[in-house]
């Protein structure tokens, strides 16, 4: 890919996005620009997944769209949201700005191929999570006066976190880091007592589940190390592998009464296995309890661990799921697979083990 950018060949167009960690900015592999050194370079294979990452699209090559001159309404709110990316644009706040709601969503979506509000969420996640992602610790965050100079970031982790790190000294500290995957990257928070959330940050709802957090535990997450953390990416490495079923790493449910029992019946489903929302329902003694076990199968903030995407519907149909159908089928895929290796010889396993991730 970097020897396709280096060349500006156009048959990459489509097939991948290059992020520039000096300048923090994406571009398609045909953009003007100067050609970075390599090591500066990442690879993404969506516009959303540099956004979630923390980059903004660059202005020669307008990485969203086909190179068109942005009509004036998506213009405007492109440059909004760099301008204030933790502010609110609801229907209320659009209307403020003397912007028609509906034609902005039309507009946006046909001109950069996703929502605003979808654009808005991974662009402010992708900054409130950048510190995380880079692996910083709170006091490299505080000496780093790039992120005070208008990057936007204090003010997006501020929205996330409610309180900026400096001033996060009086309340208990969720350790939170940045974890690649081959499913994308997932967002891990835990602390003494065992993993609190693990989640893919394009998760819808993400946000709502950091600040419940928060709340509930008198916390905030800010970027660290710590030994769960450290223990849920090699159990995670070893998971994708296809050579682990089970994780040992302790975790923390904190929910309702009624969640717990969900989610604790959910870690009782082995690997390679599914059930039904109404097998789930009976298992909790609540038979008549679906949709609220449905509903608390979504509020699940340990993806994978708790493994709500092994509940499917009474015929067999994926239904929903909050990281997104394509990665409840590649997980349940992946299990599939790695359970038959484990029936016969896993060492024997090398091809199996890389199957549909
Ligand atoms: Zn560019």
């Amino acid at each position: 890919m970097y020897r396709a950018f280096e060349r500006r060949d156009p048959t990459y167009e489509g097939v991948f996005w290059l992020g520039v960690r000096t300048t923090g900015i994406f571009c398609r592999p045909t953009c003007r620009a100067r050609t970075p050194k390599r090591e500066n370079v990442e690879f993404f294979g969506a516009p959303a997944d540099a956004l979630h990452a923390g980059y903004r699209p660059c202005m020669k090559c307008r990485p969203l769209d086909h190179g068109r001159k942005p009509p004036p309404l998506v213009a405007r709110l492109l440059v909004a949201v760099e301008s204030e990316p933790g502010r609110r644009y609801r229907d209320a706040e659009l209307a403020e700005m003397g912007i028609d709601p509906s034609t902005a969503r039309r507009q946006f979506k046909r001109y950069c191929g996703m929502t605003f509000q979808a654009y808005h969420r991974a662009r402010r996640m992708g900054l409130a999570l950048l510190d995380i992602r880079k692996g910083k610790t709170v006091i490299d965050s505080q000496l780093d006066q790039g992120f005070e100079s208008g990057s936007g970031f204090r003010e997006a982790f501020t929205r996330l976190v409610g309180t900026a790190p400096s001033r996060a000294a009086d309340v208990g500290i969720l350790h939170a880091k940045w974890l690649e995957t081959p499913l994308g990257p997932m967002l891990a928070l835990a602390d003494d007592r065992g993993l609190h959330l693990l989640d893919f940050v394009d998760r819808r709802g993400l946000e709502r589940a950091l600040a419940m957090l928060q709340k509930r535990l008198r916390a905030r997450a800010l970027p660290g190390e710590h030994r769960y953390l450290a223990q849920i990416e090699r159990e995670l490495r070893e998971y994708f592998a296809g050579t682990r079923h089970v994780f040992e790493t302790p975790v923390v449910l904190t929910g309702s009464e009624f969640q717990s029992r969900v989610w604790q019946s959910l870690q009782k489903i082995p690997a390679g296995v599914t059930c039904s929302y109404a097998q789930l329902a009976s298992r909790i003694g609540m038979p008549k309890a679906v949709r609220a076990v449905g509903r608390a199968n979504g509020d699940n903030r340990l993806s994978i661990i708790v493994p709500c995407h092994r509940v499917i519907g009474a015929d067999g149909a994926l239904t929903g799921y909050g990281g997104g159908l394509a990665r409840k089928q590649k997980l349940l895929d992946l299990e599939r697979t790695a359970k038959l290796g484990s029936d016969t010889d896993s060492r024997d396993s090398g091809d199996h083990a890389r199957i549909g991730v």
